[in-house]
């Protein structure tokens, strides 16, 4: 096991609440995800520890290298549409970190420009 930077251990997090919110409420699951749904978070796990970019990570969005599979981003892409505006609900603090980190992405981007 090696240590995540905070970024991409919130990240990592806010993936897995997110894909729980989903299976929960489309899939009727009781506890955790179903199996469908855990494959889809292990895989965008297994891409977001190990992310190239680590604590200077993008929203995977706006990434240009990509590393999820066309199937899996559209998966994920998903999961996300549905679960974004509950986080708010289930995951407060999560979905503040959250905003702030793309905050600071927008600001990080409006400084890169400039120079
Ligand atoms: S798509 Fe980009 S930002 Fe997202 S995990 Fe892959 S390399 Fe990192
Ligand atoms: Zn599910």
């Amino acid at each position: 096991m090696f240590l995540l930077g905070e970024r991409l251990e919130r990240e990592n997090k806010t993936v897995k609440a997110m894909v729980e919110i989903y299976c929960k409420k489309n899939h009727k699951s009781n506890i955790g995800s179903c199996r469908e749904c855990r494959e889809i978070y292990d895989y965008a796990s297994y891409r977001i520890t190990r992310c190239p970019h680590k604590d200077n990570k993008p929203a995977c969005t706006t990434c240009e290298i990509h590393c999820f599979s066309l199937k899996m981003k559209e998966e994920i892409k998903k999961i996300m549409k549905f679960s974004g505006p509950r986080m708010l609900i289930h995951h407060p603090i999560l979905s503040l970190f959250h905003y702030i980190d793309k905050l600071k992405e927008g600001s990080l981007k409006k400084n890169t420009s400039k120079s």
